[in-house]
């Protein structure tokens, strides 16, 4: 009987962002993680990291952050990262053996913690447990700002304060915070929340509609409005100007 051939490395595929400002320690990290399917991209700074993660974090499946770096430390990437509501799982490496930067990092928004140094096969073990967790956290739970929704349950809140959503009005919200920080257009809302193939001008209206009710009840009221409209493209859930 032939068999579909087995991968002998644990992670084919997956791509870590490595946050580490130690040259050796990097290094090392990138050939055990490497060696085991892992792709690897090194930043060496947090402002390194959290440029790029501001512009490509759906390239990465988890992220290995050091919380001791030069200028930006790596607890001020974390919640500057959770802040924009980029919920890729993110395990703290820290030589800081208190309790203090455990709960602090974990507050932060971090996944999971190594305390330096560690060994190798608790590193891959805690990889593959912020992996599988991650994937179910980004399917029903989004946060963005004030704004938390719970796929789950169906629950929005903003500031603490709960929003009723019509079923529909949800779906879309969801779908825009599934896709966060992605201008996503009429077309695609049409296919992905309405489930038309064919566009038309009253769909468009009725998206419209939509949106305009969602902002009144997301955002009125609130500092920052997380509902974007993109002129001639589409609509963005984001917490910027930007
Ligand atoms: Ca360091």
């Amino acid at each position: 009987m032939s068999r579909l051939a087995t991968p002998d490395r644990t992670a084919p595929g997956v791509r870590l962002l490595v946050v580490e400002d130690e040259p050796k320690v990097a290094g090392a990290l990138r050939e055990g993680l490497e060696g085991e399917g892992y792709t690897v991209v090194v930043e060496s700074s947090g402002e390194g990291a959290f440029f790029r993660l501001a512009t490509e974090h759906d390239r990465f499946d988890a992220i290995l952050l050091d919380l001791t770096l030069p200028g930006r430390d790596g607890l001020e990437v974390l919640a500057e990262l959770r802040r924009q509501g980029i919920g890729t799982p993110v395990v703290v490496l820290t030589a800081r053996d208190t309790l203090d930067d455990r709960v602090i990092g974990l507050d932060a928004g971090a996944d999971d913690y190594l305390i330096k140094p560690f060994a190798f096969a608790e590193l891959l073990a805690r990889l593959r447990a912020v992996g599988r967790r991650g994937r179910a956290v980004d399917a029903d739970r989004v946060s963005l700002d004030t704004l938390s929704l719970d796929r789950a349950t169906r629950e929005v809140t903003r500031a603490g304060q709960p929003i009723e959503l019509t079923a529909k009005e949800f779906d879309l919200l969801h779908y825009l915070a599934r896709h966060i920080r992605q201008v996503v257009s009429r077309d695609t809302l049409a296919r992905e929340v309405w489930r038309e193939t064919a566009r038309s001008t009253t769909l468009d209206n009725v998206i419209d509609v939509h949106i305009s009710r969602l902002r009144r009840k997301i955002d009125l009221g609130h500092p920052v409005a997380l509902i974007q409209t993109v002129r001639g493209v589409g609509f963005v859930l984001r917490g910027d100007a930007g």
